[in-house]
């Protein structure tokens, strides 16, 4: 059965020119995109976004670094896609991260680690819904 899953090209690596090597990564890996959009963010949608993170000592810095440039949304679909997808981007801390990772690639640090997966069925659902409307996923 396939799975949805949503991701982020974050800020940092569509600044460096990484989008289209990390497509690529996706394609290659197997994902569908059912939908995706570039567009860039204010700090109260990124609050929104991470608010199970807000307790954190990096909230912050975490919401002002995903608010600095455009990013690029995606709702990705394959089979088993929320555990694949957590297994290619690789380690939060990209000086962690496997060999082969997106992370390992284009990561350049803990904060600005290239890419966003969602963790469980659950967020991923709240994720898709918190950035994309019905009538977007085809
Ligand atoms: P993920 O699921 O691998 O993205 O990691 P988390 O859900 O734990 O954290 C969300 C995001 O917060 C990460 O992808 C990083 O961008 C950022 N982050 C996580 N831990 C740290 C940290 O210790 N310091 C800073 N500055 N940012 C962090």
């Amino acid at each position: 059965m396939p799975q949805r899953t949503f991701s982020i090209i974050k800020p940092d690596a569509v600044r460096k020119g990484y989008t289209g090597a990390i497509l690529a990564e996706l394609d290659r890996a197997g994902f569908r995109i059912v939908a995706a959009k570039k567009q860039s963010i204010s700090k109260p949608q990124a609050e929104g976004f991470y608010h199970v993170h807000k307790e954190r000592p990096f909230f912050g810095d975490l919401c002002t670094f995903m608010s600095s440039g455009p990013l690029f949304l995606m709702v990705l679909e394959k089979d088993n896609a929320i555990a694949d997808l957590r297994k290619l981007m690789g380690a939060t801390n990209p000086a962690n991260a496997e060999e082969g990772t997106i992370r390992k690639k284009f990561a350049g640090s803990i904060q600005e680690n290239a890419i966003h997966g969602s963790d469980a069925e659950e967020t991923a659902a709240f994720e898709i819904g918190y950035w994309f409307a019905g009538y977007e996923l085809i």
